[in-house]
């Protein structure tokens, strides 16, 4: 017996095996993530009727205030997981950007505060940290545009894990010192970050390390689903009507989508249809490409874009993705780097949440499909605000103008009100005619 499934045998888990996507073929719960037989990506399955049988509304809400009150739908053995606080972030009625938009009821889902590095990237290290600790791994790693080597260095650094992660080497100012600080080793390898995880696959094979995003996969994809349980929790044990979320691999996605079909396959909310829309950065598209030419496979681009944290041009779920927004009924679409920064701006000034470039891309995109009569104005609508826009902020210089620097003396800064003022009406002079 591994020490794994001597954990098993004594826990409470509901996760039974890994099983291939594509073939159904299953596999032990061990540190893999493709399957033998057909190369498709593996995932995890739990006993339903378990989960049926010991999981309610009330036990989840005497839960700890973190993604682990969903222990039964995670993937590991342990009773006491590593748990930072991840998750429970705010959902908040979004109205003043409803009424911005022309929506009736919008709703803004904000992991740019999730715990403890301010990405959605938290939820998922924290589950892959605690299942490689329970399978024995003593080195974690992982390929990142930025938020994930920031969760897996915090996370690895709180559970006193050995941590070594790859970035392409042009990242945002903020993301970088966002991992130096943790003290991991930090591999700033140049090429994108395609080229990074051809590396690590390798690294994978040869060094024995737990790579949160590749031979941990499996596991670390499923917390995700929290952003679905969640939401649904918050909205008062119920579905939205239409969700917005962004692609990079696709996987927040298909997690979102796959904890809705859970939290309904074990009652704890009524089924109905929910319709998925993604949002991409133009400069980094394949999956809304995919999307609009009606492909089921996706063609691998070279990334160009501000948006780096979701730039990934060889994008692992994305053809799951498509499959859910068509079959849901939504839509992938695309927006330039101009209209990212635009929907940060328009976020912050409507809500007073300030994002990094995924989250402008998704509000841009929100925007795009409003106008496009592809939202119903009473849908209830929840937008996923993935990251915090203090680590990108080269996105907005030279976009939100500057202070009005003073001397201390109140005259000087009555003339600058003034002039402030003056300022503004010209503005709205210039948008009036
Ligand atoms: C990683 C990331 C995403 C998308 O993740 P996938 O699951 O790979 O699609 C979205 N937003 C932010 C801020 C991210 O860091
Ligand atoms: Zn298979």
């Amino acid at each position: 017996m591994t020490q794994a499934t001597q954990l098993l045998a004594k826990s409470t888990a509901t996760f039974r095996a890994l099983k291939c996507k594509e073939c159904g073929e299953e596999y032990e719960l061990k540190a893999m993530h493709v399957c033998e037989l057909c190369f498709g990506p593996l995932e995890v399955a739990y006993d339903l009727n378990e989960l049926r049988r010991t999981v309610t509304r009330e036990s989840i809400q005497a839960g700890p205030n973190s993604i682990w009150r969903y222990r039964p739908f995670l993937p590991v053995a342990t009773e006491t997981p590593i748990d930072v606080g991840t998750g429970m972030t705010p959902l908040v009625q979004a109205n003043r950007l409803a009424r911005r938009l022309g929506l009736n009821k919008l709703y803004i889902k904000n992991d740019a505060v999730n715990m403890p590095t301010l990405s959605f990237k938290d939820r998922v290290v924290s589950v892959a940290l605690t299942r490689a600790r329970e399978l024995g791994f003593t080195t974690v790693s992982c390929a990142s545009t930025g938020n994930l080597a920031n969760s897996t260095a915090a996370i690895a650094a709180h559970a006193g894990l050995d941590c070594c992660v790859f970035i392409p080497a042009d990242l945002e100012a903020g993301k970088v010192m966002g991992t130096l600080i943790y003290g991991p080793t930090v591999m700033a390898v140049h090429g994108n970050y395609d080229q990074v995880n051809r590396l690590c696959s390798e690294v994978a094979n040869t060094h024995g390390w737990g790579f949160v995003n590749i031979n941990l996969r499996p596991y670390y994809s499923e917390g995700s689903k929290t952003l679905g349980y969640e939401v649904a929790e918050q909205l008062g044990w119920q579905l939205p009507d239409h969700v917005v979320a962004p692609l990079a691999s696709g996987s927040l996605f298909t997690k979102i989508y796959k904890g809705f079909q859970e939290f309904v396959q074990v009652g704890l909310v009524d089924e109905k249809p929910v319709r998925f829309s993604g949002a991409q950065a133009e400069g980094c598209s394949p999956i809304a490409q995919a999307f609009r030419e009606g492909r089921d496979f996706i063609a691998p681009v070279k990334p160009n874009t501000i948006a780096k944290s979701i730039a990934i041009g060889n994008p692992a779920d994305g053809v799951y993705a498509v499959d859910i927004a068509r079959k849901t009924n939504g839509n992938i679409e695309s927006v330039t780097d101009a209209e990212i920064v635009a929907g940060i701006k328009l976020l912050a000034e409507t809500e007073g949440i300030f994002t990094e470039t995924a989250g402008g891309t998704t509000i841009a995109v929100l925007q795009k499909l409003v106008e496009a009569g592809k939202i119903n104005p009473d849908e209830t609508t929840v937008v996923y605000i993935t990251g915090n826009g203090l680590k990108t902020q080269e996105a907005v210089q030279g976009y939100v103008g500057e202070p009005l620097t003073i001397e201390p003396k109140l005259d000087s800064f009555e003339r600058a009100l003034e002039r402030s003022r003056t300022l503004d009406r010209l503005e709205w002079q210039q948008v009036l005619v």
